[in-house]
C-alpha cells in the first residue's frame, strides 16, 4: 500500500490537511477511532474570534476567515458576537481591534442573563460566528473522497520504519508506506513523533470541561453572543437549544479520552450563577476535551528538522477548528513543494517551524 502522504490523525486538523494534500498526489488518513472527529475536534465551543490567541495564531485565523469565506458550503455558520465582561473591582480589560467598549446596560441588553450591576463594563466583538464543525469535517471527508484519496479508521499507528526512502507505518497487521507522513495526532503528537523517533517538542495536552444546561424558560436564546469574562475563566454561549458552560479550565492531562470532572463542572456552575444571577436546576450533559499547548502557544506547522520525511501538523491549542483551514492548507503546501496560501509571509513561517524548539 504505496501512497504519496500518509496523514496520521482524523481530527479537523488531519481532515483539512488530507483534503488539501489529495489534490496534490495519491494521500491516506490514517484514523484510530472508528470514526474521526471523536477527540478535541468534536468537543469544541464552535466559535471562530478573529482576536483570540497570539498574532501566529491570529495570522492563521485571517488566512482561514478567506477559505472560509471561498468555500462553496456554509461551514461558518451565524454571526453570533462575543461580549467579553469586565467585572466591577476587576480586570478592565484593553483595546484589542475589532471590540468596541459598551456599557454594562449595553451589554445586559444584548445577554438579558447579565446582571449589569456585577459588571463595569463589556468589550463587544460583532462578528464572532458560530462554526459548522460537522459541515467542515463532511467537506473535507468528500474533497478526499473526490480526489481518490483515502480514509483508514479503526487503524492505530503503533510504529514507523524508515526503509528505502519511504516511510512504512503499521498497526501491527497492516503496513501503508509513504516518503511523506503528517502527525495531526492531536494530543498524542508527542506520542507519534517518539514512533518516528523525532525529539520531543514539549506538547502539553490540557483539559477543557463544559456542560449544557437548560435555560430560563421562554428564552430567545439563539439570537443571544458567546459571554466570556477579561479573565477567562468562565464562558458561555448558546448550544442547540440549551446553554454551554465552560470554568476555561487548564489542566494539564495525560493524553487520553478525556473526561469532565465534576469539581470543574461545579466551578462553571458557581462563576456562571455569579455573572447573571441565574440559578442552575438541571445540567443536561457535561465532557471536556484536551487543548494542546508547546511553551509559545503557537501551533507547529512544517517539517521536523532531524527526521526525513515527517512533518508537524500539531499544537493547535484552543484554536484549532478556526485555524484548520489555514493550518491544513499550509501544510499541504509544505510537505508537496507547491504554492503556499496568499498571506503566509515568511514571518509566519519562522514561527510556526517546529526547528523553533531544541
Ligand atoms: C472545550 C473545548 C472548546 C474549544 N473551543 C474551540 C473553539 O471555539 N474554536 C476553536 O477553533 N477551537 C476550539 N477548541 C480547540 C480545538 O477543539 C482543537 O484545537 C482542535 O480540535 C484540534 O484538532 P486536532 O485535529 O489537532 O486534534 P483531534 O481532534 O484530537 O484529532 C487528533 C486525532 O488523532 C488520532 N490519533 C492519535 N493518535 C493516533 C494514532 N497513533 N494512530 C491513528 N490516529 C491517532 C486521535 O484519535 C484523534 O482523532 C476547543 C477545545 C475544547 C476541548
Amino acid at each position: 500500500m504505496r501512497f504519496d502522504f500518509i496523514v496520521i490523525g482524523g481530527g479537523i486538523v488531519g481532515l483539512s490537511a488530507a483534503a488539501a494534500l489529495s489534490a496534490r498526489g495519491k494521500t491516506l488518513l490514517l484514523e484510530r477511532e472508528s470514526q474521526p472527529c471523536q477527540h478535541s475536534s468534536g468537543r469544541s465551543a464552535a466559535i471562530f474570534v478573529h482576536s483570540y490567541g497570539n498574532e501566529v495564531v491570529q495570522a492563521l485565523t485571517a488566512i482561514s476567515a478567506r477559505v472560509f469565506a471561498a468555500a462553496d458550503h456554509e461551514m461558518l455558520g451565524r454571526k453570533r458576537g462575543i461580549l467579553v465582561v469586565a467585572r466591577k473591582g476587576g480586570d478592565p480589560g484593553g483595546p484589542v481591534p475589532g471590540r468596541e467598549r459598551i456599557s454594562a446596560e449595553a451589554a445586559a441588553a444584548l445577554m438579558p442573563l447579565l446582571r449589569p450591576e456585577m459588571l463595569s463594563h463589556a468589550w463587544l466583538e460583532t462578528d464572532a460566528r458560530d462554526i459548522d464543525v460537522h459541515a467542515m469535517h463532511m467537506a473535507y471527508a468528500r474533497t478526499l473522497k473526490a480526489n481518490a484519496g483515502t480514509l483508514l479508521t479503526d487503524f492505530d499507528v503503533r510504529s514507523a520504519e524508515w526503509q528505502g526512502g519511504l516511510w512504512h507505518v503499521s498497526n501491527g497487521a497492516q503496513s501503508m508506506s509513504a516518503p511523506v507522513v503528517i502527525n495531526a495526532a492531536g494530543a498524542w503528537a508527542e506520542t507519534v513523533g517518539a514512533l518516528f523517533g523525532a525529539a520531543p517538542k514539549g506538547i502539553q495536552p490540557l483539559r477543557r470541561s463544559a456542560a449544557l444546561i437548560d435555560p430560563p424558560a421562554d428564552s430567545n436564546l439563539e439570537d443571544w453572543p458567546m459571554v466570556v469574562d477579561v479573565e477567562e475563566s468562565v464562558y458561555f454561549k448558546p448550544e442547540a437549544g440549551k446553554l454551554m458552560v465552560s470554568p476555561a479550565d487548564r489542566t494539564p492531562s495525560p493524553p487520553c479520552d478525556s473526561w469532565a470532572e465534576d469539581m470543574d463542572i461545579a466551578i462553571a456552575i458557581d462563576r456562571y450563577q455569579s455573572l447573571t444571577g441565574e440559578e442552575v436546576r438541571r445540567v443536561t450533559h457535561t465532557w471536556a476535551g484536551l487543548r494542546s499547548f508547546v511553551d509559545d502557544e503557537s501551533p507547529l506547522i512544517g517539517a521536523d528538522a532531524a527526521v526525513p520525511g515527517l512533518f508537524w501538523l500539531a499544537a493547535l491549542g484552543g484554536y484549532g477548528v478556526q485555524t484548520a483551514p489555514a493550518a491544513g492548507a499550509i501544510m499541504a503546501a509544505l510537505a508537496s513543494g507547491t504554492a503556499l496560501p496568499e498571506g503566509v509571509t515568511p514571518e509566519l513561517l519562522r514561527a510556526l517551524d517546529p526547528a523553533r524548539i531544541t
